[in-house]
C-alpha cells in the first residue's frame, strides 16, 4: 500500500525542546501537504500527517526532516474519512514498521486487532462530547496495551474538566507510563499549555491560526513565543485571565512578555470560566481545590468582577467601595481581591493633564468599567456626568456616587474637558457604531475610548474630526496590568513599556 520508505529525520524524538510540540497536518494533497509540513518545521518537534484528510492515500509520502505521527482517523472518532473497521485494519497491516522516527497512532478500538511495533505506537482515545465517566476506565483499558504512549483527548465543556486530565496525568507519571493527555475546546487550553510540565508526552500545536484540527489547539508559534512552553517547569508561578469570552484578550501578551522581560519564571493564560463559584471552590482555593498547582494571581474580566467578590477571604477598601474585583492575588492559603481598573484608567490621563480637579467630564455607560472610572474621577474631584441610554442603570448609579446624570439620547457634550465611552460600541459586533457624533462632540476638549480594540475607533475618528484630542484604550489595558502584575510579583515592568505598547498595537493590527 503507502510508505514505502517514508523518510523522516534521524533526529530522536527528543528534540532540542524541554516540551515537545506536535504540529498536525490536515491537506487534501500531496503537494499541500509537503508545503504544510515545510511551514510546520519552525515550531515542530514532530509532524503528524493526518492521512484522512488525504483525498487518495499515495504510494509515498512526502520526506519530512522532522520525526512524524501516522494517523488514519475515521469519521466517527472525529476524523475527515469514513472508513469501516476492516479498512483501517488492513491498512495498518499493510504497511511496514517505518524505523524508530516514525510513529502510529492506533485509536484503542483497534489495538487488540494489530501487531505493531509498539516502540513506536501511540494508542489513543477520542470523545468529542465530553469527559466520559469512565475516564479513568478507559486510561486503565489502554494501559493493559503494551504501546509506549497512549493518549487520551476528550470535550472540555467546563474548565473545571480540566481536573481530571491534570489529575490522569499526575497517574500516569506515578504509573511511569506515557501519556498525551488533553482537554479539547476553550475551556481546556490549560491542559494544552500546562501538560508538558505536568509530563504530557508532547502537546499538539496548530499549523496556524486556521488550521487547528481539533477544538481548542493552539497556534504552535504562539505556544513557543507567547506562552513560552519550554521555560514552564513545577516551579512556575501560574497567572490568568478568568472571563466569558476570553480568547479574544492581548493580556497574555501583556503578561507573559512581562514574565520575559522582568525574569520571573511565570506564565499567563486564558481560562474561560462560566461558573466563577464553582472554579474558585474546585480549581483556586487552597482550601479546596482538587488540583495542585502554582496558581499565584487572577485577572477577572466580565461577567465575573462581582461575582468573585463572593469567592475571597479579603478585599481591598477601594475595590469595595467600587463594587467590582478585577485581580486576585493568592497568598498562602487566603484569596485577596483588588482593583486595578480604577488605577489604570486614570494613570493615562493624570500623564497627560496633571490635575483634574474641577474638569467637566462626561462619562457614557453605565457598566462596570463606568464605576471605576467615576470613582477614580470623583477622587481627583472631578465634576462628572453620567449618560445612558437605560434609565433604570443610570440613575442608581448615579444616585450611588452622588453625581449628576442624563439621558444619552440626543446629548451635546458642548463645554466638556472629557469625554468617555464605557459602552463596547466600537467594538466586536458593533465595530461601526460610536455612542457620539462629531456633531456631538464638538466643543469638547478631549475624547477618552475604554476600548482598545480596534486601537482607533469610530469615536476616536468623529472625536478628532470634531477637532477633540483623543485617548485610546490601550494605556489604561496596561496600566491596570502593570498594576497587577507589582501584585502579584512585587515587581513592575516599566522599562519594557514602550516595546510592549508597540508590539501590542501590532498584535491588534493583525489579529482585529
Ligand atoms: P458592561 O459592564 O457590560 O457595561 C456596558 C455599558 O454599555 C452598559 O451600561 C450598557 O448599557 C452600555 N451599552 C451597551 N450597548 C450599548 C448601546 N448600544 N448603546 C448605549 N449603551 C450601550 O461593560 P464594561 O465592563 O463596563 O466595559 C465597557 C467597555 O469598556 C468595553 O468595551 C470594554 O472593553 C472597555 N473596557 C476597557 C478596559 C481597558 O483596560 N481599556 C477595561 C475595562 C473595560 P445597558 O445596561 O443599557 O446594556
Amino acid at each position: 500500500m503507502l510508505l514505502c520508505g517514508l523518510n523522516s529525520t534521524n533526529e530522536s524524538v527528543n528534540h532540542k525542546h524541554s516540551a515537545r510540540i506536535c504540529v498536525p497536518v490536515c491537506e487534501k494533497d500531496l503537494d499541500a501537504l509537503r508545503s504544510a509540513c515545510q511551514r510546520a518545521l519552525e515550531w515542530a518537534d514532530l509532524i503528524e500527517l493526518r492521512l484522512d484528510c488525504l483525498a487518495a492515500i499515495p504510494e509515498q509520502l512526502p520526506d519530512v526532516a522532522r520525526p512524524v505521527i501516522l494517523t488514519l482517523r475515521p469519521a466517527e472518532q472525529g476524523g475527515h474519512r469514513n472508513l469501516t473497521r476492516e479498512e483501517r485494519q488492513r491498512f495498518w497491516s499493510s504497511i511496514a514498521p517505518q524505523g524508530e522516527t516514525v510513529w502510529w497512532d492506533i485509536e484503542g478500538d483497534l489495538a487488540q486487532d494489530l501487531a505493531p511495533d509498539w516502540s513506536r505506537t501511540i494508542v489513543s482515545h477520542h470523545d468529542f462530547s465530553g469527559v466520559p465517566d469512565d475516564l479513568e476506565q478507559i486510561y486503565e483499558r489502554l494501559a493493559r496495551t503494551p504501546a509506549a504512549v497512549l493518549k487520551i483527548s476528550v470535550q472540555a465543556n467546563d474548565i473545571v474538566d480540566c481536573i481530571r486530565i491534570f489529575n490522569l496525568l499526575d497517574r500516569a507519571r506515578n504509573d511511569g507510563r506515557e501519556l498525551i493527555a488533553i482537554a479539547m475546546g476553550n475551556a481546556g487550553i490549560a491542559t494544552r499549555i500546562l501538560g508538558p510540565s505536568r509530563g504530557s508526552f508532547l502537546t499538539y500545536g496548530a499549523l496556524d491560526d486556521q488550521s487547528a484540527t481539533a477544538p481548542g489547539q493552539v497556534n504552535a508559534r504562539k505556544l513557543r513565543s507567547l506562552y513560552h512552553l519550554d521555560t514552564i517547569d513545577d516551579e512556575t508561578m501560574i497567572c490568568g485571565l478568568i472571563g466569558l469570552p476570553v480568547m479574544h484578550s492581548v493580556s497574555p501578551h501583556i503578561h507573559n512578555a512581562a514574565f520575559v522581560s522582568e525574569g520571573v519564571n511565570g506564565v499567563y493564560l486564558p481560562f474561560e470560566v462560566q461558573n466563577a463559584e464553582q472554579f474558585f471552590k474546585r480549581m483556586v482555593h487552597p482550601r479546596t481545590r482538587e488540583l495542585n498547582w502554582n496558581l499565584r494571581g487572577l485577572s477577572v474580566t466580565a461577567p465575573h468582577k462581582q461575582a468573585v467578590m463572593h469567592c475571597l477571604d479579603w478585599i481591598d477598601a477601594d475595590a469595595k467601595e467600587i463594587g467590582a474585583v478585577n485581580t486576585v492575588v493568592i497568598e498562602n492559603e487566603r484569596l485577596l481581591g483588588y482593583n486595578t481598573d480604577a488605577a489604570g484608567f486614570i494613570e493615562p490621563l493624570q500623564k497627560r493633564f496633571g490635575s483634574l480637579t474641577d474638569a467637566r467630564v462626561a462619562i457614557i455607560g453605565a457598566g462596570g468599567a463606568a464605576r471605576a472610572a467615576i470613582w477614580a474621577l470623583k477622587r481627583q474631584s472631578a465634576n462628572v456626568t453620567l449618560f445612558a441610554r437605560d434609565p433604570n442603570r443610570l440613575r442608581p448609579l448615579a444616585d450611588l456616587f452622588e453625581i449628576a446624570c442624563t439621558s444619552l439620547a440626543d446629548a451635546s457634550f458642548v463645554g466638556y474637558d472629557l469625554v468617555i465611552n464605557a459602552t463596547p460600541l466600537g467594538s466586536g459586533t458593533h465595530i461601526n457604531e460610536s455612542p457620539a457624533t462629531r456633531e456631538q462632540l464638538a466643543g469638547s476638549r478631549c475624547v477618552y475610548d475604554l476600548i482598545y480594540n480596534p486601537v482607533e475607533t469610530r469615536l476616536l475618528l468623529e472625536a478628532k474630526e470634531a477637532g477633540c484630542e483623543t485617548l485610546g484604550g490601550l494605556e489604561m489595558l496596561i496600566a491596570q496590568a502593570e498594576k497587577q502584575f507589582e501584585l502579584w510579583t512585587g515587581k513592575n515592568f516599566s522599562e519594557g513599556l514602550s516595546q510592549m505598547k508597540t508590539d501590542l498595537v501590532r498584535v491588534l493590527r493583525e489579529n482585529p
